[in-house]
């Protein structure tokens, strides 16, 4: 059947109404449908993702069991296990981020309680430094006294995310500029600025899909797991913000989460009462 431009799926039943009469009920389940179909997606990506890494894990297990104990030299040994212990952190990455999207679709969303993002972006600012190993100049713009009402274990891991991919998108030598600042309207944004390979317009929308990569092979060589966007979007939501993405391929990207003046509150607001 059409509908507009697209196809609907209909469910008919006929049931008995009276003598001799029959009641036909039709059902429009092209959300249901679609939504199945999402799942099936999901289930057959997530499982691709844990086969990869397992893959090379269980090949290189099965090459040291057939070589006799001299065959390697300390180096090569070492080689060997370092590129195991990789792919154990890039399954373990991916089965956390699966739990902490699992987490944001079935816990109940509270308004929650006055968070310091500025502590929150330092923590995750460490992680990122670490990351880069000193090959990124880092340059920040925090207000200590912007606090906002909140989640602060789901706000952590979007920030961490943001960060962490302008590390992982921009080459040795580029510049990451944070800020938490106070936004004209009374709201407040949390912007990560970076000077990296940036993103071409037509995949800027695709981003935040479970998976969707631009290069599968560096998003999983920096340890990426194709989730860390589609869970940044999801925390924005639950805290009524926006996630903006700005990039211009070859310049660098603007990732922004921007909240409402009515999550802004003071640093000492009592906590709100939990929402039904
Ligand atoms: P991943 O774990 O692959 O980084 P994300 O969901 O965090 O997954 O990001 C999805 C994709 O968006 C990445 O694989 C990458 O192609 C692109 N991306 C994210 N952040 C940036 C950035 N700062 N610069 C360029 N591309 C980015």
């Amino acid at each position: 059947l059409g509908h507009g431009s697209q196809a609907r799926t209909l469910s008919l039943h006929l049931a008995p109404y009276g003598v001799g009469q029959f009641l036909m009920v039709t059902r429009d389940i092209t959300q249901i449908e679609r939504l199945e179909n999402t799942r099936k997606d999901f289930v057959a990506n997530v499982s691709h993702e844990l086969r990869t890494p397992l893959t090379v894990l269980s090949g290189f297990v099965e090459t040291l069991q057939d070589m006799p104990g001299d065959a390697l030299t300390e180096e090569q040994r070492r080689h060997y296990l370092d590129l195991m212990a990789q792919q154990a952190r890039n399954m373990q990455a991916l089965v956390a981020d699966l739990l902490t999207l699992s987490s944001l679709e079935s816990s109940p969303n509270r308004e929650g309680t006055p968070v310091s993002v500025t502590a929150l972006v330092r923590t995750a600012l460490a992680q990122a430094q670490a990351l880069s190993g000193g090959q990124h100049a880092f340059d920040t713009n925090l207000d200590e006294t912007l606090h906002i009402r909140g989640q602060d274990t789901e706000l952590a891991s979007a920030i961490g995310n943001l960060l962490t991919n302008a590390v992982r998108y921009t080459p040795a030598g580029g510049a990451i500029t944070v800020s938490w600042e106070p936004t004209p309207d009374g709201g407040a944004a949390y912007r990560v600025r970076d000077t990296g390979i940036g993103i071409a317009p037509d995949d800027i929308p695709r981003l935040t899909e479970r998976f969707f990569r631009v290069d599968r092979g560096r998003s999983r060589a920096t340890g990426g797991t194709g989730l860390g966007l589609a869970i940044a979007k999801h925390v924005a939501m639950r805290h009524e913000a926006v996630l903006d993405i700005r990039s211009t391929p070859g310049e660098g990207s603007l990732f922004s989460i921007l909240f409402p003046p009515a999550r802004v509150c003071p640093p000492d607001a009592p906590a709100a009462p939990a929402q039904p």
